[in-house]
């Protein structure tokens, strides 16, 4: 049925074959998307085209081959452009994932510009892939990681941010929407105020660009990183985003293949931008899907998308959020995505075994964010988290599931 704004769920769900697949018996209820979205057949189709058809390295023949497997990948790279609004398509780096994007910032422009006594800025809902890189560059370089906490409801505490914030800041590196509790930050306001102290700004999207537009002309951030796999793309290919005056000054994070202009023992003379940060043969199948996952989740629409879930987020925080014996974990102004939940004397990963029997896909576990978990004060949470393909029945369904948990653990 045609929702608002022409998004139909169902043409939507047909357009993904994994949603036929019976798991322990029962039609698959996927809620599991902030871990790794699932994928619609255009993307599936377009890996194995480009492997039947196009398959040859890019940037390295005058074959027809290597043309059409260079034109996929760099065609890729102006339809990411385009998607963030980026100025120009060699602010665009392919990595592996978000992870690797903020290793490579960390590990050139946190190397090259953070020193001895300086500070670090993430906040206290980060995933371990914005903490863990900058606790390596700060040991590293006698630096200080300093962290804006949040309140009950997993809210940042802008106040404190504030206070953290001085002429000793040298990069503020935050998450947009939490993939433990879906709390989406002011991350254009608390760039604007690290701007005014000279800081480096990088916003870890990987759990936003699924679920909204970024526009890092409007945000205004200096580095975007996000990964293909939860945007609806293959894994193993992300996105660096990087203003064009700080890429080119920074040093390049790998050696090798593709990222030079000429070698010699001597010297190497390093490429221009992006190949500078590109060595070695990239992820080319990667970058056919996300291309593809990029045209689809344009002709869907991201707000659409948000609408829909939005639904879906409401609905299951009203239904989950009513079951005697369920605390929801967080209560966020502002959130997308996601619910977070425990059930009263059972273990969350109890909870999510008696969830996949009934063939209920959740997330159970830290997270991959254990301050996240520290603060709230419990080892773990029953996550769920939405995509465009999920709907209301599937929230019954995690209900009923729940009641199940119930009658299990007595
Ligand atoms: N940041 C956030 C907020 C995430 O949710 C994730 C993935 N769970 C990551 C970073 C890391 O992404 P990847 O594993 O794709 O590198």
């Amino acid at each position: 049925m045609p929702g608002p704004h022409g998004f139909d769920i169902d043409s939507v769900r047909q357009q993904f074959p994994i949603l036929d697949v019976e798991i322990n018996g029962h039609p698959l209820v996927y809620l599991d998307s902030a871990a790794t979205s699932q994928k619609p057949q255009v993307v599936i189709d377009a890996i194995s085209n480009y492997y039947a058809r196009s398959n040859s390295n890019v940037h390295r023949g005058v074959h027809t081959l290597s043309q059409q497997a260079t034109d996929i990948y760099e065609e890729t790279r102006e339809k990411t452009r385009a998607l963030i609004n980026a100025s120009d398509s060699r602010e665009i780096i392919y990595v592996r994932g978000t992870t690797e994007a903020i290793n490579l910032v960390a590990s050139t422009y946190g190397r090259q510009n953070v020193g001895e006594g300086d500070d670090v800025i993430v906040t206290a809902m980060e995933h371990h892939s914005n903490i863990v890189p900058w606790q390596i560059l700060c040991e590293e370089k006698g630096a200080n990681l300093k962290v804006v906490p949040m309140d009950e409801n997993g809210d940042l505490i802008m106040e404190e941010f504030d206070r953290l914030l001085s002429d000793r800041t040298k990069i503020v590196a935050t998450v947009h929407l939490s993939n433990a509790l879906g709390t989406i930050n002011p991350v254009k306001e608390m760039f604007k105020k690290a701007r005014t102290v000279g800081a480096a700004t990088l916003l870890d999207g990987a759990q936003s660009a699924p679920h909204m537009a970024i526009d890092v002309k409007d945000i205004d951030c200096d580095f975007l990183a996000f990964s293909g796999h939860k945007l609806y793309g293959p894994t193993g290919i992300g996105i660096l985003y990087g203003k064009y005056d700080l890429l080119s000054q920074m040093p390049p994070y790998q050696g090798g293949g593709e990222m030079i202009a000429s070698v010699t023992f001597e010297k190497t003379i390093y490429a221009e931008l992006p190949a500078k940060f590109e060595a070695g043969t990239p992820h080319i199948a990667g970058t056919a899907g996300l291309g593809a996952a990029i045209d689809f989740v344009n002709e869907i629409g991201l707000d659409n998308v948000a609408a829909h879930e939005r639904t879906l987020l409401d609905y299951s925080i009203e239904r989950i959020g009513s079951i005697n014996g369920v605390k929801l974990i967080g209560n966020p102004k502002h959130r997308s995505g996601v619910i977070s939940f425990v059930v009263d004397g059972v273990h969350p990963h109890d909870v999510g075994t008696v969830l996949d029997s009934q063939g209920i896909a959740i997330r159970a576990g830290h997270h991959c964010a254990q301050p996240v978990m520290a603060h709230f004060g419990i080892p773990a949470t029953v996550r769920a988290s939405f995509g465009m393909y999920n709907t209301t029945n599937e929230i019954d369904r995690l209900y009923e599931g729940v009641q199940q948990v119930f009658e299990v653990f007595g």
